[in-house]
């Protein structure tokens, strides 16, 4: 895609640090680190998120994102986050598919979640039901 700085990344137009490269995938230090070390790791085809990837592709991406887990260790690290910010809402900002593949440090206090709360009664029942209709 012309536009998508990713896909400027993989063709190599704007210089990045890479990691890893295979034919489905392509992984690169991200600019602005959690922890030094925190990888995004891309399919080389432009897809916008999770729902517009192929199945084929996504195994290809997460299986490049374990070895980079793995690798990880190699840092100083007591956990890895790997995730996957699909839209807006859910935080993301460049829209080529991404896994971010992110070393954590005991106390390094980066919040995972904003806040949790326990479903109401019947609440998770009723839940479970939508969801599994989409299935
Ligand atoms: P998102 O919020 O879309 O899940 O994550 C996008 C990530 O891409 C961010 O963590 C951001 O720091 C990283 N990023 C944005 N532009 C560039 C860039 O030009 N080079 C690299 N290496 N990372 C980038
Ligand atoms: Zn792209």
């Amino acid at each position: 895609m012309d536009d998508c700085i990713f896909c400027k990344i993989i063709r190599g137009e704007i210089p990045s640090t890479k990691i890893y490269e295979d034919g489905d995938a392509f992984a690169f230090l991200d600019i602005a680190p959690v922890n030094v070390g925190h990888t995004l790791v891309v399919p080389k085809q432009h897809f916008k998120n999770v729902y517009e990837t192929p199945d084929e592709v996504l195994q290809k991406v997460m299986t490049a994102a374990k070895k980079i887990a793995e690798a990880l260790k190699a840092l100083p690290s007591d956990g890895v986050n790997v995730t996957i910010n699909n839209d807006s809402a859910a935080g993301q900002v460049v829209f080529h598919f991404h896994v971010h593949v992110i070393p954590r440090i005991a106390g390094d206090g980066f919040p995972l979640w904003h806040s949790r709360r326990p479903y109401n009664e019947g609440e998770a029942k009723g839940t479970a039901e939508k969801i599994m209709r989409g299935l």
